[in-house]
């Protein structure tokens, strides 16, 4: 195994999933014009799983955010919009979807961008939580899990490309960390 500690188990990824499910449901069931914005790569498992309990009209599509070099922030997002996004946001009640909230450099970026789009409201979930400081103070609507702040890899979170199909979330062990 490649993580020296599991924080969450399948089945419970199961049951965090169906609990945030129910609660953005039921804020976003009243609402129309809803798009899900999906931050690849790491949230594309996540978003799959969440989207498919999620029991109202949604669009969705996704944005690409890269900040992590190994198990490190380099401090500096790269966002890759595909042309046309913008256009499709406007007016829009957002849900932006994230695996993690660590520094927070990604998804203040993420909404500080968005913001020029004019989309009629933004909200946001994250998967997990880093108990960390955060650089970035980001108000996140929606999170899974809070974790200690250690470099976990699965379910769709990886490591230089890596451990994204581990159907666990675990702290990845330092024998598989390379120098
Ligand atoms: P932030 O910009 O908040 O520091 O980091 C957010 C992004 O960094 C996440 O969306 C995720 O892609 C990546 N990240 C942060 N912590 C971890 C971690 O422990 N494991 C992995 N695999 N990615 C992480
Ligand atoms: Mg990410």
């Amino acid at each position: 195994m490649p993580c020296s500690k599991i924080i969450a188990t399948s089945d419970q990824l199961k049951q965090i999933i169906a609990d945030l499910a129910h609660k953005i449901s039921s804020d976003y069931c009243s609402l129309e014009n809803c798009l899900a914005l999906v931050v690849l790569e790491g949230a594309k498992t996540f978003s799959e799983d969440l989207l498919a309990k999620m029991n109202f009209p949604i669009e969705t599509t996704t944005i690409k955010a890269a900040s992590y070099e190994g198990t490190r922030s380099t401090g500096q997002v790269k966002i890759d919009a595909a042309s046309g996004l913008v256009n499709k946001i406007r007016n829009k009640n957002i849900l932006l979807i994230d695996d993690i909230y660590d520094t927070g450099q990604t998804l203040s970026s993420i909404i500080k961008w968005l913001k020029n789009c004019n989309p009629k409201s933004i909200r946001t979930c994250a998967l997990l939580e880093k108990q960390t400081q955060h650089a970035k103070a980001v108000n996140v609507d929606y999170i899974g899990m809070k974790i200690e702040d250690d470099f976990v890899v699965g379910y769709g979170l990886d490591y230089n490309g890596i451990y994204r199909n581990l159907p666990y979330i675990g702290v990845l062990s330092e024998k598989n960390q390379k120098p």
